[in-house]
C-alpha cells in the first residue's frame, strides 16, 4: 500500500497512470501534476478509480518540495521531460522521498544525452537512504533488463550488444513524432555513436543504416546506427562488454521530412530572433506538430525492440535474442495510447512497482541493468510487454 506521485501528463503519463490506477493493491493513492492541471484532469478522467490531480512547475524546486511534503509520496515517478531530471531530484533528496525517471538528464541548450550529471547525485542519495532509479522505459529500461536476463540464464559474459528498436506504425500523418517531438528530433539528428572497447566511437547521423527481416511479420524496415542513453550505462556495468551499438528503423518519409526541416534550420536548439521575440525554432516545430498522446487512435501496426547479445556460453561463442512485439491498437484499446507510450509508460509502472514492493532495493542512484531482471521480467510478461527468445542472431549486422 503506497503514495505515489506521478510528474508530467504527456502520452507517457497517461499509461503509467492507467496501469497503476488497476493495481490498488500496490499503488493505493495517486496524486498527477503537471504544467498544465487540465491534462491531468482529462487522464484522471478516463480512469475507473479516482486520483488526485495539481498543478506544478517542475522546474521550480520549492513548488516541487511544497506539493511532495503536502501529499507525502513514497515514490515520485518523474514522465515529464529530460530538462526536469535535477530538479525533480533534488526535491527528492529535500523531502526524503524516492525517485524514477524514463530518460536521462540533458541542458535545454545542448543535446547532449550522459548521465554524469544524475550519476553525480549518487552520494547524495546514498546518504540519505533512497533509491532514484533511472531510465525504467523500454530503450533506455527494457533493453537493459533484457541484457542482464541474457547475462544471467543464458550466457557466461557478453561481448556484444546490438539493441534494434522497430517501429512499423502507421499513424497516417506525413510527419509526426510517437513521443515529445523535441526530445526525439534532439535524439534523432545528434551524431551517430556507439561503444567500443571503452571507447565512442562517433558517426555522422543516420549515415549507418542496415535492413532486416523482423521476426513475425513485421516488416523488412531499415535500421540506423544511433547513439542512446543505455550504451553508455551498459558500457560501465556490464563485465566483458566489447562493444554496444543502437539501432532503429526510420521510414522514408520521416527521414524525407526530416532532412527538410533540418536545412532550413527547424530543428535547431539554439535562440533565434523572430518579430522582435526570441523563439527556439524546434519549439516552434513542436507546437506545429500533431500531439504524440493524440496518436493513438490512428496508429496501426507494431513495434518490435530487441537485444542481439553475443558472448560466451560454456566456452563457446552463442548469440541470443531477447524481444517484445507490441500491437499499436492493442494498446489503445487498453489504455488509449499508442505502442510507443505504452512501451515506455508500462516499464515505468514496473519499476516503481519493484520499488514499492522493495523487490529493487539500494540506496543511491541506479541503472536498470544494476538490478536483479527476474521479477521484472515476469512482470513484463503479465502486466502487457510480453517478451520472447530465440537463440541465435535475427539480423547480420556487421
Ligand atoms: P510529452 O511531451 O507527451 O509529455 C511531457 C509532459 O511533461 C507534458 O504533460 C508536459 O506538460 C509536462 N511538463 C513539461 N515541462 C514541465 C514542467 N516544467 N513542469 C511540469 N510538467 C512539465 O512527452 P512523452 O510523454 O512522450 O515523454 C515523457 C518522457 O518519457 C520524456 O522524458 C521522454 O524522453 C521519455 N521517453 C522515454 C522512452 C524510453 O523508452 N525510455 C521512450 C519515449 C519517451 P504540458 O502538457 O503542459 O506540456
Amino acid at each position: 500500500m503506497s503514495k505515489v506521485l506521478i510528474i508530467g501528463a504527456g502520452g507517457v503519463s497517461g499509461v503509467v497512470v492507467h496501469k497503476c490506477a488497476a493495481l490498488p493493491e500496490v499503488f493505493s493513492e495517486i496524486m498527477l501534476a503537471s504544467r498544465t492541471k487540465a491534462k491531468c484532469d482529462a487522464i484522471a478522467a478516463q480512469l475507473d478509480r479516482p486520483i488526485q490531480t495539481a498543478q506544478v512547475d517542475a522546474d521550480n524546486v520549492p513548488e516541487l518540495v511544497e506539493l511532495i511534503r503536502s501529499f507525502g509520496p513514497e515514490l515520485v515517478v518523474n514522465v515529464a521531460l529530460p530538462y526536469q531530471d535535477l530538479h525533480i531530484m533534488d526535491a527528492c533528496l529535500e523531502t526524503g522521498v524516492a525517485y524514477l525517471d524514463t530518460a536521462n538528464y540533458e541542458p535545454e541548450d545542448t543535446a547532449k544525452f550522459e548521465y554524469k550529471w544524475q550519476w553525480a547525485y549518487h552520494d547524495r542519495f546514498k546518504e540519505a537512504g533512497l533509491m532514484a532509479l533511472l531510465g525504467s522505459g523500454f530503450d533506455p529500461g527494457v533493453t537493459s533488463v533484457f541484457c542482464t536476463y541474457i547475462q544471467k540464464h543464458h550466457l557466461d559474459e557478453i561481448h556484444y550488444i546490438d539493441i534494434i528498436d522497430v517501429n512499423a506504425g502507421d499513424h497516417g500523418y506525413p510527419f509526426a513524432t510517437n513521443f515529445n517531438p523535441e526530445i526525439n528530433i534532439r535524439e534523432v539528428t545528434a551524431k551517430g555513436r556507439y561503444w567500443e572497447h571503452g571507447e565512442w566511437i562517433e558517426t555522422d547521423p543516420l549515415s549507418v543504416k542496415r535492413s532486416f527481416e523482423v521476426p513475425e511479420n513485421i516488416g523488412t524496415p531499415n535500421i540506423y546506427l544511433m547513439y542512446h542513453e543505455e550504451l553508455e550505462s551498459l558500457g560501465k556495468h556490464i563485465p566483458g562488454l566489447k562493444r554496444a551499438r543502437f539501432w532503429m528503423s526510420f521510414g522514408d518519409s520521416y527521414l524525407k521530412h526530416l532532412e527538410v526541416l533540418g536545412n532550413v534550420g527547424m530543428t535547431r536548439i539554439d535562440e533565434v530572433e523572430f518579430n522582435g521575440q526570441k523563439i527556439v525554432p524546434l519549439q516552434f516545430l513542436k507546437a506545429l506538430l500533431p500531439d504524440p498522446a493524440s496518436l493513438g487512435p490512428r496508429t496501426k501496426g507494431k513495434t518490435w525492440i530487441g537485444c542481439q547479445v553475443t558472448g560466451v556460453k560454456d566456452g563457446e561463442t552463442k548469440t541470443v535474442t531477447v524481444y517484445n512485439t507490441c500491437d499499436h491498437q492493442e494498446c489503445y484499446a487498453e489504455v488509449q495510447s499508442q505502442a510507443i507510450s505504452y512501451t515506455t509508460g508500462v516499464p515505468a509502472f514496473i519499476g516503481a512497482k519493484m520499488l514499492l514492493e522493495k523487490k529493487w532495493t539500494g540506496d543511491g542512484v541506479f541503472n536498470m541493468e544494476q538490478m536483479d531482471p527476474d521479477p521484472f521480467m515476469e512482470d513484463l510478461n503479465q502486466y502487457g510487454l510480453p517478451w520472447k527468445v530465440i537463440e541465435g542472431s535475427v539480423v547480420e549486422l556487421d
